[in-house]
Formats: C-alpha cells, structure tokens, sequence
C-alpha cells in the first residue's frame, strides 16, 4: 500500500526520542513523511551519563551527537526550540523563541503543523517543594548542570588542596551531601571518589579520597530500593568502605546555604548540595491543551502509548505515565522503558498509517544495574533474559551496564557507526586524560 506523505513531529530527542527520530527517518525518510524532531538543546548526550560529567570521569563532548548532522544523516528534520504549547484542534504545535545568552533572538516563536505528534521531552528532578533546594541545590538533568557542578567541584578541590599545601597539619574536606539513595545518587558517589583520586595524577597531589566528606541521604529504609535487599546491602557496604556516609530513613526538609537540615534537626554541612530524588515531567509552560496529566505532571496514554485524550498524541519515556494491564505502578522512568516505548511507537505509527491496529506497550524489565565507578557494579537481571531474577556482580554486571549505552549508540547510529565508535571510546579512555579537568 502506499503511503501519503504524513507529518511526524516528536518533541525532545533524548533516549527515546532520537532513538524513534532515527527509525522513522531511517525507514520513511523524506520522500513520503516529514519526520521533524523539536528539542531545546543542539546537541544530545544520553542522560544516564551525567553522573560521570558532573564528576569529570566522562568529557560530554566526546560522546554529545550534534542533532543537525545526525538528522542530515538519518532523514528527519531538526528544529532548535522549546515547545511552550500544543494547539489540538488546529494539530500544531507553539515553540517558544530561541535567544541567545545577550537575550539577542535566534530563531522566531514558531508553530509546527503536525499529523502525528510524539511528547518525549522527558522528566526533571522533583524537590517537591522542600524549602532552599532550588536557589542551593545543583540538580543533574542535563549536560549544563552536571558542567557547573563539575566547575563548582574542581574549585573546591583545589581551595582545599591550596590550604593543605599551606598547612599540611589542615583537615580541610570538600564536603558534598547527596539526597537520594536512588541508582543516580549512589553512583555519584561512588564517581566522586574515582574523580578524587584521579586528581592526584594532575598536579593536585595532596588531595585524594581521604579529602571528600560524601553524605548519602535516603528518606527510605534503604538504598537502592529497586535492587534485591543482598545487592543493596552490598552497594551500602561498598560505599561505607570508599568513606560515604550513608544515612537512611532520613528525611530532609530544607537546605541552607550552609548545608542540608534533616527531620531530626540535624544540619548536614556540605560545600556541594545535589538533589537526586524524585522525577516529575518536565514543565512545559503553556500546558498540554488538556492532554489528561498525573499528579507527576505526566501524560497518561493508553497501552498503545496514545494518549488518553488525543490518538493523535503519543507520549513515551519519562514524560509518559502508562500503567499496563494488571500492574499497579506505572512504567519507571528508566533508558529501558525510553527505548521500548521508542520501538512500539514506531511500530504503531507505522500499523496506524497503513490502516491497521496499534499493538499495546508490553515492559520487559531486563533488570537493574548500578555501576559504584571503577571499584564495583552491582545489579539484578530479571524476566527473559533469565527465566527469573538474578543477582549479577562485578565484571559481568560492568559488562552489561556498559552494553545499555551500547545499544542506545546502534540505535541512533546504526551498526557500523554505533561499533566504531564503541571503539573509539574505548580508545579514548586510554590515549585522554582520566579526568576532564576544565
Ligand atoms: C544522572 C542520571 C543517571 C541515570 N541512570 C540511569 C541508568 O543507569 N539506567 C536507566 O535505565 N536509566 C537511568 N536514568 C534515567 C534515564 O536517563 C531516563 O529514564 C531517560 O533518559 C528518559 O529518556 P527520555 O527520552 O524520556 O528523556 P531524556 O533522555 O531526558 O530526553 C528528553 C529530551 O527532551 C528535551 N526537552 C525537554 N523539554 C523540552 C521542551 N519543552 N521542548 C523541547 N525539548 C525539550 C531535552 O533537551 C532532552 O533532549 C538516569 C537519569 C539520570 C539523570
């Protein structure tokens, strides 16, 4: 049958959305579809990886792919612009004007026509309101505020490393409280200590791991609460031995310049403040035009991934709230559930534009993986790829951690691309700096 020339537009090209962006283009191209993705920044870097930039272990510049050479290579159009709102009767979508940081314009409010639309623009990190945690707190949800965090750690390492070198006989730390016992807060915690000790090699050589004071602060019984009990026990003892202090069933209701203030009126002095709990969709200004939305903020869809209101509208990733069949919990928020929700949409736009019916999401959960830097990586494997759930440690669990981002990097660039620069990357890590020191 053949197909009309049909406008898809898909708003935010992270993990799910360039990885849908690339399909589409690669198998529709530009003959018969306009395959448009919108995001808000020019270039991508899968967000799993923002833990390792904060700290300096990963240079984002190496491993960030440019939307406008990559669409030029896979048959879609890019647009450089933040979706303010949607306009569903009319099928447009409202993109706010670009300004440069002079406040000089670049690119005009504009509105894109679209048959189709796709919503994966993604989630933020929710401080549910707790009092001093957005004016002192640094968030990680994008490549900027894990730079700034990374400038604001290297400077505090070198004023310490200044007063140890004037006062040798000085106890001066660099003190980071951490909230969020979550696989995003461990891991940097974990990665603060590599960072630490990799200083050493660049002419900091009186700092180390014995220079960080690293609180971990979880509201929960435990860290981890989406591995086993045993891993989680692991990941607290692999993190109490690198010198983090773990801190569980501890609720923070404020933060001060000075540090974090805990429900038992305890204040957490720390130099760096980062807040790592919680998700909620990233605010889109104008609304959705009454897309039904969950207390996150979240665009609820059906199990084919429209949304409830609009078959018109797709919602996938983070951004998506999708409870299936016989689940009492939504799908998590998590690069898995991003890149299957990628391929059923492609399929379903695919089904819809040929006339036949959309097929519903099913989440396989391959399991968990935290990687605690180059000292551990802990995690369970779950459903097919095991007939069960298995605990996996060490070097398999590193392996497979890393093959995540592997497959993120086949699916945007496909085999031949995706491969080399696996290799690339493994090259780099030895010919480039440990650290990203600026
Ligand atoms: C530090 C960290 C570590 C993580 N580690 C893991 C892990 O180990 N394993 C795992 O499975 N998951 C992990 N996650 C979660 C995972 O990164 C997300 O689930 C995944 O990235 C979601 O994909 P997405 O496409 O929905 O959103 P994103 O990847 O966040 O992409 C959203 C895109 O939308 C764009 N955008 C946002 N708002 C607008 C707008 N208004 N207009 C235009 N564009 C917009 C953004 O610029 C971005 O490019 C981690 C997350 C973080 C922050």
């Amino acid at each position: 049958m053949k197909i009309g020339k049909t406008q898809i537009v898909i708003v935010g090209g992270g993990a799910a959305g360039l990885e849908l962006a690339a399909k589409l283009g690669r198998r529709y191209g530009r003959k018969h579809h306009d395959i448009i993705l919108i995001d808000r920044n020019r270039t991508h870097i899968w967000k799993p990886l923002l833990h390792e930039v904060a700290t300096g272990s990963l240079d984002a510049n190496m491993d960030e792919v440019g939307y406008r050479s990559h669409c030029h290579r896979w048959g879609y159009r890019y647009f450089y612009g933040t979706l303010s709102s949607i306009d569903r009767a009319a099928r447009q979508v409202h993109l706010a004007p670009v300004n440069d940081d002079t406040g000089r314009e670049v690119v005009a409010a504009h509105t894109i026509r679209y048959d189709y639309l796709v919503l994966a623009y993604g989630s933020v990190t929710n401080d549910f309101g707790t009092p001093g945690v957005a004016a002192n707190c640094t968030f990680l949800d994008s490549h900027k505020q894990a730079d700034r965090f990374r400038d604001r750690l290297l400077d505090q390492c070198l004023r310490v490393s200044r007063e140890m070198t004037a006062n040798p006989a000085s106890n001066a730390r660099v003190r980071i409280a951490i909230v969020g016992g979550g696989a995003t807060g461990v891991e940097l915690a974990a990665e603060l200590f590599n960072a630490a000790d990799a200083l050493g090699f660049y002419g900091l050589e009186v700092f180390d791991g014995s220079r960080l004071e690293v609180t971990l602060i979880e509201a929960g019984p435990r860290i981890l609460p989406a591995l086993p009990e045993r891993l989680a026990a692991a990941a607290h003892h692999e993190l109490e031995a690198l010198g983090v202090r773990v801190l569980t069933d501890t609720q923070i209701i404020a933060s001060t310049a000075e540090g974090m203030v805990t429900r038992g009126g305890e204040v957490i002095a720390a130099d760096l403040q980062v807040w790592a709990a919680g998700v909620k969709a990233a605010p889109i200004a104008g609304g959705l035009d009454g897309l039904e939305l969950a207390r996150s903020g979240q665009v609820v869809v059906r199990p084919s991934l429209q949304s409830t209101k609009d078959e018109r509208v797709f919602a996938i990733g983070d951004c998506a709230f999708c409870v299936l069949a016989g689940q009492e919990r939504p799908v998590p928020p998590r690069a898995q559930a991003a890149h299957q929700m990628a391929d059923v949409v492609f399929r379903n736009l695919g089904r819809l534009m040929t006339g036949n019916a959309t097929v519903p999401f099913v989440y396989k959960d391959h399991g968990s993986l935290v990687s605690l830097s180059r000292f551990s990586t802990v995690g369970s494997l779950m459903g097919n790829l095991v007939g069960g759930k298995l605990a996996v440690e060490g070097r398999l669990a590193r392996f497979l951690y890393m093959s995540l981002y592997r497959m993120h990097l086949i699916a945007i660039h496909g085999w031949i691309k995706g491969a080399a620069l696996i290799v690339v990357g493994h090259v780099n890590r030895i010919v480039r700096p440990r650290l990203k020191l600026h």
